[in-house]
């Protein structure tokens, strides 16, 4: 590893050291320091930021698209330092790191592919109508403009693709907003490189400095008060149910309440409908067991449930899953606290009541071993704790009796980021009365297939209503995430030589 972190933060331009510092807990190798982050440079970057916009928001859509592109050469200049200190602080294997890198330099491109088109930009225009009676009709014209400085927080799961230059960084920086990062405490060695790829692009392209900033955490403060700091205009926050609430909440009390589009937990349901199940209850088994071992389960998408009509399909179905499982050797997980919370997570799961065991395995620390659950949809429909996401391998089985009851089971769910259909021909009538119930709770409703993997692209949705995500009407993932950190302007009557440059 040639990259030594020097722990600093990142204020507009400037790398700055705190007398505070806190470790990093690598899964492997050594562990370095880093400055904790203060209120006071949350209040410095974020006046930076709100310095930087005028002028960054007055940028032509040709030059933000070509700060993104070298962004992504930054990143990419630096790629094996990137992996090497990804695999050691978060345990990711090296050929994950080098995915996600690909997937995020690929969404920095695509996004700015995407501002070149400017299609997003929604133009609207109503020619005026002088002469129109009663009253005639003023001349209309709209445009999506950027909000404002937006806070980002990245998870811990997604070191790249959903932490500095990640998705949110990318849409926000697209729409002609500057960023303010708080770096995740979990990967803050690979938050550092990254600001530096960051910071090489904004020297390149000559952006304004305060456009982009990188605050390390150490302190929750710095998260609090990065979220109530005036000129914050929008947040996008990707992590846990309760953190995404807790600045959701502080987001909503502030004097000027802003929105905050937070991508949270889901348990992403499966159905799995009589006729695929009787053609290929052995293969969906498989399949879903490779889908919630990936990664050790920690991904959003993550399969949690299944909901199957019991009988001897479910049997086969449940014992091929079991077996692929078991087959599944001991995976490295992000942290000691969410190896701790995988434990805990397990141990509720199985102690309530009429919960099954199939398959329970010892965890070493940090490590994560599957387990397998099988409960009835009466004693699931009974304890709301069992509809909660356990963050890693932890499949549950819900049988239910017949397809009212599956039908019970869909409607009682909250929001889901995705919902999952296995159906064949013969399953059409069970799937007509399903879509609309699965389609109100969740961003993302698919059939034959596994939700982990989520498509960078135009027609990605990757949200849902409460708690998969606070804001139903976003996604964070693909090219509509840009409209979170843009709003409507109507430009009424005024001069062609006064409209911003997109209008004229
Ligand atoms: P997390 O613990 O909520 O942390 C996310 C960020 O929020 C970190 O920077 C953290 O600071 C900060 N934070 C959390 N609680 C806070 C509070 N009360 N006050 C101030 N700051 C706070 O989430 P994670 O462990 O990184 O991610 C795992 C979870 O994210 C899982 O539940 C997973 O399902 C979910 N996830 C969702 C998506 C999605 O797209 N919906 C994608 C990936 C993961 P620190 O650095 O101090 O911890």
């Amino acid at each position: 590893m040639t990259h030594v972190p020097h722990g600093r933060h990142l204020v507009a331009g400037e790398w700055i050291a705190t007398a505070e510092t806190f470790e990093n807990a690598p899964a492997h190798g050594p562990a370095h320091r880093f400055s904790v982050g203060s209120v006071e440079l949350v209040d410095r970057a974020c006046e930076a930021a709100e310095a930087a916009f005028d002028a960054y928001a007055a940028t032509s859509r040709a030059e933000r698209a070509d700060f993104l592109d070298r962004i992504a050469t930054e990143i990419e200049a630096r790629g094996a330092d990137i992996t090497a200190i990804g695999t050691a602080e978060t345990g990711l294997p090296a050929a994950r790191l080098d995915g996600e890198r690909g997937r995020t330099c690929g969404q920095l491109r695509l996004f700015a592919t995407h501002i070149r088109k400017g299609d997003y930009l929604d133009r609207r225009h109503d020619p005026a109508q002088p002469d129109r009676a009663p009253l005639p009709r003023p001349d209309l014209r709209m445009i999506q403009r950027p909000v404002g400085p937006v806070a980002v927080f990245g998870a811990s799961n997604f070191p790249l693709a959903f932490s500095t230059a990640g998705g949110d960084t990318a849409a926000a920086l697209a729409a002609g907003c500057p960023v303010v990062v708080k770096g995740h405490s979990a990967h803050p060695g690979t938050s550092e490189i990254v600001a530096e790829a960051i910071a090489a692009a904004i020297a390149a392209c000559d952006m304004p400095a305060g456009v982009f900033s990188q605050i390390q955490g150490g302190n929750r403060a710095v998260g609090a008060a990065l979220v109530q700091h005036p000129r914050i205009k929008a947040v996008g926050f990707t992590g846990s149910l309760a953190g995404g609430r807790a600045l959701f909440d502080l987001c909503a009390a502030r004097p000027e309440p802003i929105p905050f589009f937070g991508e949270l937990g889901s348990v992403n349901p499966m159905f799995l409908l009589p006729g695929a199940m009787s053609a290929r209850a052995e293969e969906i088994g498989r399949g879903w067991a490779g889908s919630l071992a990936m990664g050790a389960g920690q991904f959003c998408t993550n399969p949690g449930i299944c909901v199957v009509i019991e009988g001897p399909d479910a049997d086969r179905f449940a014992e091929a899953a079991r077996a692929a499982l078991s087959e599944t050797g001991p995976q490295v997980m992000l942290t000691d606290g969410i190896a701790d919370a995988y434990r805990s997570g397990a141990a509720r799961v199985a102690g309530a009541a009429g919960v099954q065991d199939l398959l329970s395995q010892m965890c070493d620390r940090r490590e994560a071993r599957p387990f397998l659950f099988r409960v009835t949809a009466q004693d699931w429909l009974a304890d709301h704790a069992l509809s909660e996401e356990v963050f890693g391998p932890l499949g549950l089985i819900v049988t239910v009796r017949d397809a009212d009851e599956m039908l019970a089971v869909a409607h009682s769910l909250k929001g889901q980021l995705t919902a999952t259909l296995h159906l064949d021909p013969g399953d059409r009538a069970l799937g007509q009365r399903l879509l609309p119930v699965l389609e109100r709770r969740a961003g993302r409703v698919l059939a034959n297939g596994f939700p982990t993997g989520v498509e960078v692209c135009d027609a990605m949705v990757h949200g849902g209503p409460y708690p998969a995500s606070t804001n139903f009407g976003a996604t964070s993932v693909g090219t509509l995430s840009i409209r979170r950190f843009l709003r409507p302007v109507c430009y009424q009557n005024i001069p062609a030589d006064l409209l911003p440059e997109d209008l004229a």
